[in-house]
């Protein structure tokens, strides 16, 4: 458990909010970092998709500031 996991723990009311915050947060961060995978791998995705214009948008933001 990192530092937001303690903290939801030291805020919740019952352990059954803290688990589920902890487990939203968790889901919430792999997602994340699933996609920012697959924004740097070769996969191409379907034009318009989804996936296509995630993949975009973070290689826009790479560029914007490549020193980041
Ligand atoms: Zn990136």
């Amino acid at each position: 458990m990192g530092s937001a996991g303690l903290i939801t723990y030291l805020l919740s009311p019952s352990p059954s909010i803290t688990l589920v915050t902890f487990v939203t947060y968790s889901l919430f961060g792999l997602s994340y970092e699933f996609l920012h995978f697959l924004s740097h791998t070769r996969c191409s995705f379907k034009p318009e998709s989804f996936l296509h214009r995630v993949k975009a948008n973070h290689m826009r933001h790479h560029r914007v500031d490549s020193e980041r």
